[in-house]
């Protein structure tokens, strides 16, 4: 029986855990956990051994862990470092911030979808309206004082029904959730400390700004 899933595989690469595959990921089925239980501390992960990275090799890997992450593809990614460049403030975190508050990351911060993927496959298909309107683009941007509601006619469905059986009580102090009307609200843009992904950001911007 293969070890990895070809999702598993890129947590495998980067030598972390990405969390790309739901419910899996915070078990101890989870390929990076069973290879941790396997090896001794510090010897896990592709990039963990003993090879030297260069500091372009390093920016690279960083970029590609976050673009894994948010499973964004080389050019919308690219498209939100320019962005975050040009705004005022750390670029590294106006970076993530944009990330975060993509409307498919928001729907899976609060644990109405078990994994990125499965978020932005639910936003494709119109399982959530913002402020009272069906939105159906993942990479909706999200503003303070937005209304995320799981729309009328999907509450009943099976992934809505199944999440909120799976999902748990925590949820990012940037965005707040009424389990009753299945609404959950952005409180704010999130700090970097708000921010529980595992990057080294300010090396992604000095790799596109090379
Ligand atoms: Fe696989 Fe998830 Fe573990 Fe990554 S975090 S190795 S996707 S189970």
């Amino acid at each position: 029986m293969g070890i990895a899933s070809p999702k598993c595989r890129l947590c495998r690469r980067e030598g972390v855990k990405l969390f790309l595959k739901g419910e899996r990921c915070y078990t101890k089925k989870c390929a990076i956990e069973r290879e941790s239980r396997r090896k001794p501390p510090g010897q896990h992960g592709a990039m963990a051994v003993s090879k030297k990275l260069t500091d372009y090799g390093k920016q690279l890997r960083e970029k590609q862990k976050l673009r894994r992450i948010y499973r964004m593809e080389e050019r919308p990614f690219r498209t939100y470092v320019e962005e975050a460049i040009r705004r005022p403030g750390v670029a590294g975190e106006n970076l993530l911030q944009l990330l975060e508050m993509r409307l498919d990351n928001v729907v899976y911060r609060l644990g109405l979808a078990v994994s990125r993927d499965q978020a932005r496959q639910l936003v494709s298909h119109g399982f959530f309206t913002v402020n009272g309107r069906k939105v159906n683009i993942p990479s909706y941007q999200v503003r303070p004082g937005d209304e995320i509601a799981v729309a009328e006619n999907k509450r009943g469905s099976e992934p809505i029904q199944s999440n909120l059986q799976k999902r748990g009580a925590h949820i990012p102090d940037w965005l707040s959730f009424d389990v009753t009307t299945l609404t959950g609200r952005v409180l704010a843009r999130p700090t970097r400390e708000q921010i529980d992904t595992d990057v080294e950001e300010q090396m992604i911007i000095e790799f596109y700004s090379r």
